[in-house]
């Protein structure tokens, strides 16, 4: 018998009634850690229904109320980050350091959200017209709902809910069901803080659950971050039923290096972007494009560093990267590596056998470098979600904004340059929503946005940030005149003002 890990409901944990159950795998080893309740949609509408009662209280509650009920699980988070991080290395895999470094981020959007007083501030035009001012607020949407996928289970429900929850509205999230117990443990947190029930709800499940979320009237906003297919289907949905929906998708991002760079950085940065947290990140570096006469030297560098990555369980101090998320996911980006050597890519570095003495039936690969790819390789169109790093050979910079312009998706890219003007151009030029210069993982700070372009995102909001803001709220806009400087008399034309 393994644990279950169930659904949070109305500020209580909640038993799943369904009877249908996912598996939890602890990555490292392979075995089933524990089963997830999969909830049908009676539970999520539960859910909703809970959400919908606590909302007109905690909207009326003072931001600075709400920004209280903040600093104080901002404060539980950095006490817990340690615990928190241990739950993603567990059923995530990543490395501890790293896992820490994911709940880091995500505390900032919480810090972000402790500012929220000021953040929801109005605008105020005094005498738009004789006597008549206006002025603009923003109020919260309602009844939010987040679906989050596996590859940062504390860090993307953060992006989304603590700011959701500190504009006014109430919340419910439903995690990946690949390693759902961060989420559970993030909601007991907030209780802690003073977050009334009902205020932040955890449903795990499925597609029916999702399907729950997306169809139900009492749900007023849609945030869902995952990959490209789900992301869309999830949108055109979500707005078919009349809600407000941002979804941000899978990516490709190309780290372009110019002769010019300094190549022991632009290499360790390759190495970071591409193979950190086994390239399971939406911002991971998947293509490195060498211009020009980079190449040769570019490759010579690599393929040392990414044989000699250190492959381990993500609790060994040591490790540089852990296994990947399931044995499915792992077979399907070995099926890729397979994929890309049928294309005709150089393999220059083939992690695709590497057993670990004593986890072996974990989910690890190593590290895997292939050279001379080409833009009408699936390879290097599709996304893999794996550490696999692809070189793409182009004559110049001309050629490598091209190719970065190309690409179906339009997440984050960055530029490895000495030279000012091929920054600037290529920053400017790029149609890509985030841009790193000397920077490999170029991820917004949180009172920035984080947004892609293109197969990468859908709807017109970024994340977290401003764009947070904005798409947790909604602009009212009141245009006021008091009876001592009324106009005399009904005006049946378009009023302007005099
Ligand atoms: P996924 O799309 O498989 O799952 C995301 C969420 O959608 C999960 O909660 C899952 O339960 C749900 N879901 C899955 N299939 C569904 C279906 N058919 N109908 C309804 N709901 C469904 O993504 P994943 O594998 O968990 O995460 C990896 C993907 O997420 C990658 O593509 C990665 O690039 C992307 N990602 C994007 C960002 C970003 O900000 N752009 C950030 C992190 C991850």
């Amino acid at each position: 018998m393994v644990a279950t890990v169930d659904h949070f409901i109305n500020g209580q944990m909640t038993k799943g009634q369904s009877g249908r159950f996912g598996d939890v795998f602890n990555p490292a080893t392979g075995e089933v850690a524990r089963k997830v309740a999969l909830a049908s949609a009676d539970e999520v509408s539960a859910a909703i229904e809970s959400a919908r009662t606590a909302l007109p209280k905690w909207a009326e509650t003072p931001p600075l109320q709400r920004a209280r009920v903040m600093f104080k699980f901002k404060e539980l988070i950095e006490t817990h980050i340690d615990e928190l991080a241990a739950i993603v290395t567990d059923e995530h895999g990543k490395v501890l350091s790293d896992a820490r470094g994911s709940c880091q981020r995500g505390l900032e959007v919480v810090e972000f959200a402790c500012g929220i007083p000021h953040l929801l501030r109005g605008d105020y035009t005094e005498n738009v017209g004789r006597g008549v001012d206006s002025y603009s607020v923003r109020q919260p949407v309602g009844v939010c709902a987040g679906i989050t996928p596996f590859n940062f289970p504390v860090m993307v429900p953060l992006w989304m809910f603590s700011i959701a929850i500190a504009c006014g509205n109430t919340f419910i999230l439903k995690p990946s069901e690949k390693d759902p117990s961060a989420a559970m443990r993030l909601a007991e947190l907030l209780k802690e803080a003073g977050a009334p029930d009902g205020v932040l709800n955890v449903v795990n499940g499925d597609k029916e659950a999702v399907d729950t979320l997306l169809t139900n009237p009492g749900v007023n906003a849609i945030s869902f971050v995952g990959s490209t297919a789900v992301g869309e289907y999830v949108y055109k949905t979500g707005c078919g039923n009349g809600k407000r929906v941002q979804a941000l998708c899978g990516a490709k991002n190309h780290m372009v290096v110019m002769p010019d760079a300094d190549l022991d950085k632009a290499v360790d940065g390759l190495m970071g972007a591409g193979y950190g947290s086994a390239g399971e990140r939406c911002m991971a570096i998947s293509v490195a494009v060498a211009v020009g006469d980079s190449a040769d030297a570019l490759v010579d560098r690599l393929g040392p560093k990414v044989r000699e990555l250190k492959v381990a369980p993500g609790t060994d101090s040591e490790a540089e990267m852990g296994p990947l998320i399931t044995r499915e996911h792992l077979n399907k980006v070995r099926g890729y590596v397979d994929l890309g050597v049928d294309e005709g890519a150089d393999l220059v570095v083939d992690g695709r056998d590497l057993k670990l003495q004593g986890y072996e039936d974990g989910f690890f690969i190593g590290g895997c470098l292939f050279d001379h790819v080409r833009p009408d390789m699936r390879i290097y169109q599709e996304e893999i979600f794996g550490p696999v790093l692809s070189v793409v050979r182009v004559p110049d910079f001309a050629a490598a904004l091209e190719l970065v312009n190309n690409h179906q998706y339009g997440n984050g890219t960055s530029i490895f340059t000495n030279s000012g003007d091929a920054a600037r151009t290529f920053a400017n030029k790029c149609n890509i929503g985030m841009v790193g210069i000397n920077v490999p993982i170029p991820v917004p700070m949180a009172f920035h946005s984080f947004g892609g372009w293109k197969n990468s995102a859908f709807g017109d909001h970024g994340i977290y940030g401003m764009e947070g803001v904005r798409f947790f709220t909604k602009l009212k806009t009141m245009t006021s005149r008091w009876p001592t400087t009324m106009a005399e008399g009904a005006q049946f034309t378009m009023p302007v003002m005099r």
